[in-house]
Order: structure tokens, then sequence, then C-alpha cells
């Protein structure tokens, strides 16, 4: 993926529409409702790049008003139409002409994708093109998910269960993976029948917008899939307590999916609840270290630690401590940072500027609490990108478990070390946290990683790896970490209400007065 403006490159992209421009030259992204883009009337909000710190677009300030129109228009597509006569195997098709769309425009895609929130070209080009598969794996389990005849233990019935589609489904989703987190419930919620509206994060709405335009190509019916833009107190809160709206589906931070969850509780909404982490990686003195060490690298320094998987509490044996660390120390403070685009950059930006400014707050904290700061620690000048939000990548050693560092999920780069003596000291500080999305575990001993498998109170365990993830496999959080798992086929099953059906194959019904 090259290093080109991304401005030009939207306008000139063939065969989509072309953005408006406002009187500053700025792209002017509106909201998508009812299959129109709708005209820019209202407040707007800025979009800045957070690689050049200039504003480059502004979204609309969504309102109560455009939350409604947009569940209304979804509600009538899901009521009746085009999307509500067509077939589970239709539904696939069309999902699949949304694959092929987005593997064709991959590269424009992580460009928007870029311009909104600064991660790095080769991550993005990856996600782009693997970003397809949502569509291609949803659009072919759409006729797939089959009910059963049930074997019950009552005569002169017959019984069978179906799977039905839920109704308006909200999807609410951050900044850090805007397009993929987005796809991850579009994909799923309408092979299952529903319709969409979506929420982007008010830091990064552009690219879902675009992605828009290859829906409308994909020929996607009106009113099927909406999306709402601006803030979470705003657009975020309408959509949850609309009364049209059956099911949420969230990727957020905890503080929000709470009030998300009581919010729905109120009126019994289906929600999926994708929340942070403060994920264990551990590392025994029995592991291929030099593995351990890109492991230890991928799961806290890669995009910047800006990653609900990310490794932040790395815990290391006794034995092997002293030189990991050194060794780990070693490769922080010598990243390559740059621009996004280029091929050599390993580390690219913060992507907002409040998240930055949250970043510092926590090597602050760190540093009062007691741990000892032996890399990074403040921000980095760049001069390639003199505004970017860059920060170094930051560790603290001597780190106690109950320390505010290692319990509150930061979303950077900042990793705290933590000591540990044996296996059953390693389960008792990974469990010690109120979180549980993910762990690494590095050991050469099958036994032992079985074992540690077994016992981490985690949605995901990766055992000599760290961050792979697949549209096929079940993913999402224990405890704080979340309610309910996207991807594979537990994913597809969330947008969906299971029936029971009972047909009496007797020509007299018995006595009413009795239950059979
Ligand atoms: P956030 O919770 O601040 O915002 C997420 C989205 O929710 C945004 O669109 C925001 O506008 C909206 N929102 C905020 N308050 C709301 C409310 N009261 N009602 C409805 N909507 C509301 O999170 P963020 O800063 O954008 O993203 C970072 C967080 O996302 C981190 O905690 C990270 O761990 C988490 N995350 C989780 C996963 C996962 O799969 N578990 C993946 C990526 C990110």
């Amino acid at each position: 993926m090259q290093r080109i403006e991304t401005h030009a490159f939207i306008q000139e992209f063939p065969k989509l529409a072309a953005q408006p421009v406002d009187a500053a030259g700025q792209l002017v992204y509106t909201q998508f409702i009812d299959g129109e883009f709708t005209p820019a009337a209202g407040e707007r909000l800025p979009t800045v790049d957070p690689v050049s710190g200039e504003q480059w677009a502004t979204i609309a300030r969504g309102t109560r008003d455009d939350v409604d129109a947009a569940v209304r228009a979804a509600q009538r597509a899901f009521e009746g139409g085009e999307w509500a006569a067509m077939n589970p195997s239709q539904r696939g098709a069309v999902l699949r002409r949304i694959g092929d769309l987005v593997t064709e425009h991959a590269e424009w895609l992580a460009h928007v994708e870029q311009r909104d929130n600064g991660k790095l070209s080769a991550e993005l080009s990856m996600q782009m093109r693997y970003m397809a598969n949502y569509y291609y794996y949803y659009g072919g389990l759409a006729d797939k998910i089959e009910g059963t005849v049930v074997p019950t233990d009552k005569a002169g019935v017959f019984n069978y269960t179906v799977y039905e589609p839920l109704g308006v489904v909200a999807c609410i989703t951050p900044w850090n993976s805007p397009l993929p987190l987005a796809s991850m419930k579009i994909a799923p919620g309408l092979a299952a029948g529903n319709t969409v509206v979506l929420k982007p994060s008010e830091f990064t709405s552009a690219s879902l917008l675009e992605l828009m335009k290859l829906f409308q190509l994909a020929g996607v019916p009106k009113g099927v899939v909406n999306v709402v833009t601006g803030l979470g107190a705003e657009v975020g809160e309408a959509l949850v307590g609309h009364p049209l709206v059956a099911r949420i589906a969230f990727t957020g931070g905890p503080e929000a999916g709470q009030r998300i969850n009581e919010q729905a509780a109120r009126h019994m909404k289906r929600v999926t609840l994708e929340l942070g982490g403060k994920s264990p990686n551990i590392v025994f003195e029995d592991a291929d270290l030099d593995n351990a060490l890109k492991g230890a690298v991928a799961g806290i320094f890669a995009a910047s630690g800006q990653t609900c998987v990310a490794g932040s509490r790395l815990l290391l044996q006794e034995s092997i401590h002293d030189e990991f660390l050194a060794r780990l120390v070693e490769i922080a403070k010598n990243v390559r940072f740059g621009h996004p685009a280029d091929p050599d950059t390993q580390v690219a930006p913060i992507s907002t500027e409040p998240q930055l400014r949250k970043v510092e707050s926590y090597v602050a904290i760190a540093k009062e609490d007691g741990a000892r700061l032996v890399a990074g620690g403040q921000r980095a000048e760049v001069p390639d990108c003199p505004k970017g939000l860059f920060f170094q990548p930051t560790i603290f050693a001597d780190v106690n478990n109950r320390m505010r560092i290692a319990q509150e999920e930061v979303f950077g780069p900042i990793l705290s070390v933590i000591k540990f003596k044996d296996e059953a000291e390693a389960i008792a500080i990974a469990n010690d946290i109120e979180f549980g999305l993910a762990a690494g575990v590095w050991t050469e001993s099958m036994p032992r990683a079985l074992r540690m498998a077994g016992k981490v109170r985690a949605g995901t365990v990766w055992i000599n790896n760290y961050r792979s993830t697949s549209v096929t496999s079940p993913f999402g959080g224990f405890k704080m970490s979340g309610v309910g798992r996207e991807c594979g086929i537990a994913g597809m099953r969330e947008y969906m209400e299971i029936k029971s059906v009972w047909l009496s194959m007797e020509t007299n019904i018995p006595n009413p007065f009795v239950r059979r």
C-alpha cells in the first residue's frame, strides 16, 4: 500500500460517488439512512488525521430524530419489501456480492481507514482483504442454520424448532478497527435476516460511510443497513433506548458497555458486549524465548497497544525474568516510528488526542504507585510526521498485580511486567483481575499448556502465539470483558431467536383442563 493523498484517492475512485467537499476543501460526510446519503444539515463534528494532526473531513452530529428515521427505515425493511421477501440463500448471495466488492476495493478502504485512525498499512491491507471473509463466511452460513425435529416425551404431538431473525439490530463500534468490527456485526446480522442501524465512533466514521457505497453497488435494498453518526451520549443512547431496536451489538469500553447493558435490560433487549481487557501474556522458563519475545511485542506494541486483546500484563517466571526483560527493553527502545503507510514503519501514532492523554496519565499513575519505568514513558518525536500523535513503547517492571497499571485497561503501548514463581502463582495472578478477554501462554510443555488453557479465565487462550483470530472461531470475553460471542456459528446464533413449534397429530383434543 503506497503513501498517497487519501483525499484525492476518495474523489477519484472509479465507480463510486465522489464525496462532497466544503469551502475549506474538507470532505463532508453525511449519514446513510433508508438507502440514501442524507443532505448535510445541522451541526458537524471534526475528523482529524492522527498522522498529520490535521482535520480532513467533517461528519454529521446526528440527533434523536436521525436515529428514529434510521430505525424506522430498518423496521420497514425488516417487515416488508425486497429484503423481507428474500430466502436465506438469496440473502447469502447479497452478502457474497459485498465480499467481492470489499476484496476489489480493499486497498481503497485501507486508505480511508488509515486517514481515520492512523494504523499501519501492513496491518490494514491485511485486515481489509480479510474483511471480505466475514461476508463470504456468513453469506455461506445464511442457509445452513437448521432447526431440529425434537423427539419429545409427549404422545400425539410433533415438535420442531426454527431460528428466526430478531428485527432491527443496533451496532455500536469503537475507533481502533472500525470496519472489521462493524463487518463482524453486519454480516451475521444480515445473514440471519435482520436489518441494521450502525453508529460508528465519532473519531472514525468516514470509512464506514465509504463502505456504504459498496453496499449500494452490491444491491443491498434500501433501509436494510443504515448509518447514523455522532456522539455516544446522543446517538448511541438514543439507539439503545429506541423501542424498535431488538438487539444491541456493542464493541467498546467497559463503562459504555455497562451503561448499555443497564439500559437494554429495562426492555429485555438482547446484547452482545465486546469490552476491554487486561490480558496476561505468561512466559514460562521452558518456553522458546525467541518466539515468546515476539509474542510479547505482538501483545502490546503492535497497533500501539490499541487492541482489546493487548497482552498488557507480561508475567515472567523468576529464572528468566531479568534476561527476558533486558531483551524486550532493547526492542522497545529501538522500534522504528514513521508514517504508517511506509513499509519500514513498526510503530504508528495513537489514534486520537484524548487517547494519547489517557496513555500519558497512566504513566504518571504507574510511577506514583511505585512501578519502575524501564523503557519509554513519553511522546515520541517523529521528524517525518511532526504533528503525529506518537508515543514511545513503554515498559514498567516491578509491577504488583494490585497496582492500577496492572488492573485497568490503558489501551496504549504500556506494558506491566510481573514476576511469578510457579504455575500456581501464574494462574493466581492471571485470574486476579475483573477482565477475562484473552491470555497468552508460552511453554514447550504441552501438558503445562493444556493445564494453563483450562485454568485461565478468558474467552481466548493462545498457546505459543498471540493475536490469532478467525471469522470461523467464536470470540468474546469472560467476566467484565463482555457478554456473548462474535464470529463462528455461535456468532450468528446471537442474531436469532429459537422458536419451538408444536403440531397436534390427534383428531380430538384431549381433556382441555389437564396439561398434557
Ligand atoms: P467507547 O466505549 O468510548 O466507545 C465505543 C462506541 O460506543 C463509540 O461509538 C461511542 O460513541 C459509543 N458510546 C459511548 N458511550 C455510549 C453510550 N452511553 N451509549 C451508547 N453508545 C456509546 O470505546 P472507544 O474508546 O471507542 O474504544 C476503545 C475500547 O473498545 C477499549 O476499551 C477496547 O478494549 C474496546 N474494544 C473491545 C474489543 C473487543 O472485541 N472486545 C475490540 C476493540 C475495542
